[in-house]
């Protein structure tokens, strides 16, 4: 009877209008698809006389909607109306969110040199030899029938996503995995594929998305790398300012290892993803036409006045050196001033340490002027297959030497967070299921392998071990006790370490007298706390809940008020310039945060 009634029920509709100054560009797209993916009614979206079904990113794309461009949604069968109405909340809310790109206004400049004008990417100078972008396929050996390589992409884009969820470009990640699942049943062999990418992104030639035709060109490059096919690029060795049409986003990473100064391109816009990566790793780049530059000529490239000078006179090579060597003193003040202690005006000293994830987070952070790791997130440490006791060791073992003071969290998989290598049955509500702690009791040889690493590897240092979404003491003293007979059994000495949870379940913050007669300290995990205060669900793509709400900083309040043992933040809201006052008025002492955040942390609190 149902399957009658959605078969023959009158389709829904709605009209919705694109209010984003950067139109219904790739990743609120790709948020859309995914969305409508969750459904099994059949969903349309309608503009000029163009209908397309709304589950694939591709097809919604060619539909180049721009800002004031309205189009006709249309949802028909199980679950329709609900359809319709998340998908138009889901819209409304990424049509407001979306940031719009600032143009960065340029200075005045004075070169004797002939100047080409040209849109600013990301600002900084540089005076090098120009070089010309060039590539070379190379076929290595491989038996990777297509269908595979096309699936080992999507999934080495969704840990690309997964693991830098906190870095505000991982969103790009998400939207080139939709792309490619949007395209995967249109073709079944590579030739079929390239010719699929070619005509989808030529969909999007002329109009305001032509940039996101990097996107396409970069999965068929992944594709192409599973295959055995490698895209080689060459650097020279030297000094160089990059001279390119285009760059594909997955190159930028690359262009870093290099001896890059600047990247002239002429092909994309400031909004491109190529764009807010080139911003994001500070390469000072412009968007120019590239014709009249040779190879192989010093120029220079100011993008504060957003031009380059092609035969730059003495005097203007002189100016903009002094330029350079401003800006690098610049940033070689912030960066020294990382490694100075952040005290606040009335002389407390607040420490600000970094949430890490493997080895070289944990290097950068040092770098970044941590004095401390908060938060080790030993998920992320292995995250395709199980490793060896002996590899975990040594990997505990060269994190835990960087550092005086390191809070390691045991696996905290669940929820928002999965390991290959780690079966959870399926369930209801993951979020409310089996997660963090709660593995010891479905997992215990595993985490028993990974607290005799870390035992091991702390040897006599005072290293803390934090347990995930504990929610009452006998589940803390169970562990703890689980943990001491690891130890025995191993014959290890463990009376150097501490013991110590999150606060991330409500149910701690009424529990606190008699986990203050446990633990040995605390450290608060705004997310979950968040996430389990309001019922919203962190990942939900709908509902948010705000972490800057007064119940979150009650809590953190009556946290502090009752807590006899040291507590430090390590959620996102200790990096929150917004929130940092606040927590120092409460009396917090110690921040962790992303290592990107400590510089800035420790200038927040230096004006508090
Ligand atoms: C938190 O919940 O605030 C936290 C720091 O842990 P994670 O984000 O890893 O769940
Ligand atoms: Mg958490």
């Amino acid at each position: 009877m149902s399957l009658f009634k959605n078969l023959f029920s009158k389709p829904l509709s709605t009209q919705l209008t694109v209010t984003s100054n950067n139109g219904f560009h790739l990743r609120p797209v790709a948020q859309f698809a995914s969305l409508s993916k969750s459904f099994s009614c059949q969903i349309t979206a309608t503009f000029k006389n163009r209908t397309v079904d709304t589950k694939g990113v591709n097809t919604l794309l060619s539909l180049s909607l721009e800002r004031g461009d309205t189009f006709t949604l249309v949802a028909k069968g199980k679950k329709a109306d609900e359809a319709l109405e998340k998908l138009q909340l889901l819209f409304e809310t990424l049509m407001q969110d979306d940031k719009e790109i600032k143009q960065i206004e340029k200075t005045a400049y004075s070169y004797e040199g002939s100047v080409l004008e040209g849109e600013i990417i990301s600002e900084g100078i540089a005076i090098a030899s120009t070089y010309t972008y060039r590539t070379q396929e190379v076929q290595h050996k491989s038996n990777i029938p297509f269908k595979d390589a096309l699936h080992t992409s999507m999934d080495e884009l969704d840990v690309l996503y997964t693991t830098q969820i906190d870095n505000e470009n991982a969103g790009i990640y998400l939207a080139q995995k939709e792309l490619l699942a949007s395209l995967e049943n249109e073709s079944k062999t590579l030739p079929e594929f390239e010719q699929c990418i070619e005509s989808e992104s030529n969909k999007l030639l002329g109009t305001k998305l032509d940039s996101k035709r990097s996107d396409y060109q970069d999965i068929l490059q992944r594709v192409k790398k599973h295959l055995g096919l490698e895209v080689k690029v060459t650097f020279p060795d030297t000094p160089f300012i990059l001279l390119c049409n285009d760059l594909l986003p997955s190159e930028i990473d690359h262009l870093l290892q290099t001896k890059v100064e600047g990247v002239i391109l002429k092909e994309t816009s400031v909004n491109s993803h190529t764009a807010i990566l080139l911003r994001a790793a500070g390469i000072c780049s412009l968007i120019t036409d590239t014709q009249s530059l040779v190879e192989n000529e010093t120029i220079i490239l100011d993008t504060h006045a957003g031009v380059v000078v092609q035969d730059p006179s003495d005097n203007d090579r002189l100016k903009a050196r002094r330029r350079s060597y401003e800006d690098k003193e610049q940033k070689a003040l912030s960066s020294t001033k990382r490694f100075e202690s952040a005290i606040t005006q009335k002389g407390r000293h607040i420490k600000v340490f970094a949430n890490v994830t493997d080895i070289k987070t944990a290097e950068t952070a040092k770098e970044d002027g941590a004095e401390g790791i908060g938060l080790l997130r030993s998920e992320f440490l292995f995250k395709d297959v199980k490793p060896s006791l002996e590899t975990q060791k040594e990997a505990y073992k060269e994190i835990f030497d960087m550092f005086d003071d390191i809070t390691v969290r045991t696996l905290d998989v669940g929820g928002d967070k999965a390991l290959p290598y780690i079966q959870i049955p399926a369930e209801e509500n993951p979020f409310l299921g089996v997660r963090g702690v709660r593995l010891f009791h479905t997992h215990p040889e595993l985490l028993e392998e990974q607290l005799h690493a870390i035992f091991l590897a702390a040897g006599n240092k005072p290293v803390k071990i934090m347990f995930p979404m504990v929610s009452s003491v006998e589940e803390f003293t169970k562990t703890k006790s689980f943990a001491q007979n690891v130890a025995k059994k191993y014959e290890l000495d463990i009376s150097n370490l501490l013991f110590g949870i999150m606060i991330e379940v409500p149910s701690v913050l009424f529990l606190l007298e008699s986990f203050n007669e446990v633990v040995d300290f605390y450290s608060i995990g705004t997310n979950d706390l968040t996430q389990y205060l309001f019922a919203i669900e962190r990942t939900h793509s709908l509902l948010k809940a705000d972490e800057l709400s007064p119940a979150v900083f009650s809590a953190i309040e009556t946290i502090l008020h009752k807590a006899t043992k040291p507590v430090s933040i390590c959620g996102e809201l200790a990096g929150n310039k917004d929130a940092i006052p606040k927590l120092l008025n409460l009396g917090i002492e110690t921040l962790s945060v992303a290592h990107k955040c400590i510089a800035q942390t420790k200038e927040e609190i230096r004006h508090v």
